[in-house]
């Protein structure tokens, strides 16, 4: 059975604006939405029939598929990469649309498209018309954290379809006329029948336009647009995290018949550095110390992020203390204010003596008295009182 015309489905023109468009679905979903007719099977599957076209023409990308290839556009799809010719609707950009693209549930709202729907929902807005805008484009940019420390500039170049420059869009072979549709004779429109009803349907081969091209441009094979290698210059801001979003204005796909370019989102994410743990705009970092520095106090070096810092350590710092080194974690973004470094010090035991050492300890030992009693004077009384020992 032939799937009906989205367009028809909702009762709206081709050209109808992102508002028309969802003022009859409204329309419609609230006449066959299932809790209104309960136990209605034509209802029920009506409904569906208009969610599936609302969800479609909604999406400024999706719709200009849909109106350059028809149902043809959907098949197939969720099959996966490898597909090759065949003919159907090949999106050489799935990869940067994983996020925001297909699996947009009118329902859920959740998943992992979530963030992304307030960015990349809408398309087009209230322009009114066709919504000829490219699509945009994400990019999945790996950093150091030295990197997002002190912001840096990166240069990337990726693969998006641009506007054929032979035919400047058009998709027209240059010099090549644009004839009258022979199916529908320019109405954009043809009529069907099935039994005694005959209705409208957009024509099957101009979409609705009223023409075709005569001659299909050589170097685009007619779709006004062909792949190139772009490259986008990026100034990454000091103090950016792992989710962190640049746009670049007007670098995404280009638009279709004169239509806007896309914008471009490079999505950062900062590599888990060897030293330092983020938590936000501090940093933290462990440092083993002697246990002779740890008794008697001094200066140790401390790796930082900007270079070598120095740390006093008090005489008598017992393992696990941490020390905050003010100013020293990473940046805020667009802000003068740095967050600290948490060191917390390790006190090694030594695991092997020489025995210059071992009789230094031991000297050592012998001044402190019995070495089997711990030092701490209120364990050593609790541990009596365990013991029963008063
Ligand atoms: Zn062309
Ligand atoms: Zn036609």
């Amino acid at each position: 059975m032939a799937k009906e015309d989205y367009y028809n489905l909702l009762g709206v023109e081709r050209g109808a604006s992102a508002d028309e468009l969802k003022k009859a679905y409204r329309k419609l979903a609230v006449k066959y939405h299932p809790d209104k007719n309960p136990g209605d099977a034509a209802a029920e599957a009506k409904f569906k029939e208009i969610s599936e076209a609302y969800d479609v023409l909604k999406d400024a990308d999706k719709r200009a598929a849909y109106d350059r290839y028809g149902h043809a556009a959907f098949q197939g799809a969720g099959g996966g990469a490898g597909g090759g010719g065949g003919g159907g609707f090949h999106d050489p950009f799935d990869v940067f649309r994983e996020v925001f693209g297909g699996g947009r549930s009118r329902s859920g709202g959740g998943g992992a498209g979530g963030i992304f729907e307030e960015f990349f929902g809408g398309g087009g807005g209230s322009g009114g018309g066709v919504d000829n805008r490219g699509a945009d484009l994400r990019y999945d940019l790996e950093l150091t954290l030295e990197e997002a420390a002190k912001g840096v500039e990166k240069e990337i170049s990726y693969r998006r379809p641009v506007t054929c420059k032979k035919c400047s869009g058009s998709g027209a072979e240059p010099g090549s006329k644009k004839v009258t549709c022979p199916t529908c004779n320019g109405a954009g429109q043809v009529v069907s029948s099935r039994g005694f009803i005959s209705y409208r349907q957009v024509c099957p081969t101009c979409h609705g336009a009223g023409v075709v091209i005569e001659k299909p441009c050589s170097a685009c094979n007619g779709e006004g647009r062909v792949m190139e290698t772009s490259k986008a210059k990026l100034r990454i801001p000091a103090g950016v995290d792992t989710g962190s979003k640049l746009r670049s204005a007007g670098k995404g796909e280009a638009g279709r018949m004169g239509g806007e370019a896309g914008d471009l989102y490079v999505i950062l994410h900062v590599k888990e550095h060897e030293l330092f743990e983020r938590h936000g705009v501090d940093l933290f970092c462990e440092i083993p110390i002697k246990f002779t520095l740890a008794a008697l106090g001094g200066t140790i070096d401390v790796p930082t992020l900007f270079g070598k810092g120095s740390l006093k350590i008090p005489g008598g710092t017992q393992t696990g203390t941490t020390f905050r080194l003010r100013g020293q974690g990473m940046p805020k973004l667009r802000s003068d204010a740095k967050g600290d470094l948490l060191v917390r010090v390790q006190v090694e035991v030594p695991k092997k003596l020489s025995s210059a050492e071992r009789s230094k300890l031991e000297e050592y030992a012998e001044v402190c008295g019995d070495p089997a009693n711990p030092t701490g004077a209120s364990f050593v009384k609790k541990a009596k009182r365990f013991f029963g020992d008063k």
